[in-house]
């Protein structure tokens, strides 16, 4: 007879807490379980990079135990949900896949259910998987993937069983991946978030900042260099953060300039926070031709009043100047944003100071969101009086905007020659080849599958607004 366990449950208020206490650098240590071997598991992703990254973690795992992934729900298993809780449409997407899952575990019991990542260290999301969903066999958080293995042996023998830590996280090293690609890789620099943006959960979910250290990361690249990979993306909440809680000077830039010269083709970063973009990282990138001219720097809103409610520490003044450098000191750059449209208290005036600012710096790109309220942080607590159909009216207005330029960009592309990194076979045209420039334009090549995983030059023979085709220059 099944048991039930006791239980770690998610705290918002633990989660918070911030202390000088050193971060343990651990090795990840996995205990064989040969009762799984041969199994066979379906595993869903939902949200960003991180969790991506994370879902390459847990398919290492599976891996160890010799297990098989499946792509069919109803022939698993073991299923797996590693969610994301940025989103409100990533948490109904997660519930509405549970309504599938409970279907098939009357017809299949014995199939174990375990869900994970960022929308687990939710309070309110784990009360309500208790409640309306016992027959999720586990839950786990973010500071414990590494224990995955335990949780599924457990399964077999407890009822259900929640394990979410809200801590402010370790460091694991040896971590044994399972990537997506043998061509491009993430590699994690810094885990958790200090920033405490308003409307972020993120901090809550992922601890504190803590960086992994320089050594290691560098054995990573140069490892994946010499198993041939062409392009390494460094992975954080915000990597300008990176080293900063070493307290000895440690700079992102200094890592930037040390994974440059590896050697390695080509490398990018994610996401960097523009309130501690360093003139240091503006000299680092325009320096080495192996790190991309491309930056993601999310503005979240063009208004200074918006910005101070949302905690982000900048203003718009301080970010055009921020942007205006990169344009000058780093060749060919292209920059891409994020923007959150219809935050509490957002009036038409702030609103058109967002589309200044889309006017003024052109964005090659930008990820646009209407604002959704996450449980616990101090945003979802805040007034809001917009009415949705205002805040979609915004959204639509800023998208037009926001694509006229992104088609812009694009056009200036036509009849020259870029870099292209192929990555596969072309979704639109089997006869073609995808991959993206080095400025992270997606183009549509044509020329022969034997140059996948190649950087070749590609002259661009059209221009949309969200792609490029184009072919192989000889
Ligand atoms: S910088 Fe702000 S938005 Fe980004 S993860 Fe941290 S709290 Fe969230």
């Amino acid at each position: 007879m099944k048991v039930g366990v006791s239980m770690n449950l998610p705290d918002l208020k633990k989660a918070k807490e911030r202390t000088s206490k050193p971060v343990e650098y651990q090795c990840q240590e996995l205990a064989f379980d040969s009762s799984f071997q041969g199994k066979k598991y379906f595993l869903r992703t939902y949200g960003c990079q991180m969790n991506e990254h994370d879902s390459e973690e847990i398919k290492g795992i599976l891996d160890f135990y010799g297990m098989i992934p499946c792509e069919e729900l109803e022939k698993a298993d073991v299923i797996l949900l590693n969610t994301c809780a940025i989103r409100e449409n990533a948490h109904d997407k997660v519930f509405g896949y549970l309504g599938r899952i409970k279907h098939l575990k009357k017809e299949r019991p014995e199939v174990i259910v375990g869900i994970g990542g960022c929308m687990s260290q939710e309070e309110g999301i784990v009360e309500e998987i208790q409640t309306r969903h016992p027959y999720v066999n586990f839950v786990f958080g973010t500071h414990n993937i590494h224990d995955l293995g335990r949780l599924l042996s457990n399964a077999k023998k407890t009822s259900q069983e929640i394990e979410v830590y809200s801590m402010e996280g370790n460091v694991y090293e040896n971590v044994s991946y399972k990537r997506d690609s043998k061509i491009t890789a993430w590699v994690n620099i810094i885990y958790g978030c200090d920033k405490f943006c308003t409307y972020c959960i993120v901090p809550y979910t992922r601890g504190k900042e803590r960086s992994r250290k320089m050594s290691e990361i560098l054995k990573e690249v140069k490892m994946l260099k010499e198993e041939g990979y062409q392009e390494v993306t460094l992975l954080g909440q915000n990597v300008n953060a990176y080293g900063h809680d070493f307290q000895d000077g440690t700079l992102f830039s200094h890592l930037l300039e040390k994974v440059a010269q590896t050697g390695i083709p080509r490398i990018r970063f994610v996401t960097s926070h523009p309130w501690n973009f360093t003139d240091e990282m503006i000299d680092v990138i325009a320096k080495y031709p192996n790190i991309m001219p491309y930056i993601h720097l999310p503005i979240q809103s063009g208004s200074n009043r918006i910005l101070k409610l949302m905690g982000r520490r900048y203003t718009k003044e301080s970010y055009i100047e921020l942007f205006q450098k990169m344009k000058n000191r780093i060749p060919n750059v292209a920059i891409t944003t994020d923007i959150i449209v219809g935050f509490p208290g957002e009036t038409e005036e702030d609103f058109q100071e967002t589309l200044d600012v889309v006017e003024t710096c052109q964005f090659d790109g930008a990820y646009t969101f209407i604002f959704s309220p996450r449980e616990g942080t101090p945003a979802a607590r805040m007034r809001d009086d917009t009415p949705k159909e205002e805040k979609e009216k915004r959204l639509q207005r800023l998208n037009e905007r926001v694509n006229f330029y992104s088609k812009q960009k694009n056009e200036a592309l036509l009849h020259r020659e870029a870099p292209v990194l192929i990555l596969g076979q072309s979704e639109k045209d089997p006869k073609k080849v995808y991959g993206y420039t080095d400025t992270m334009k997606l183009v549509n090549v044509d020329a022969p599958q034997s140059v996948i995983g190649q950087i070749v030059p590609v002259l661009i023979t059209d221009a949309k607004s969200f792609s490029l085709d184009g072919r192989m220059v000889k």
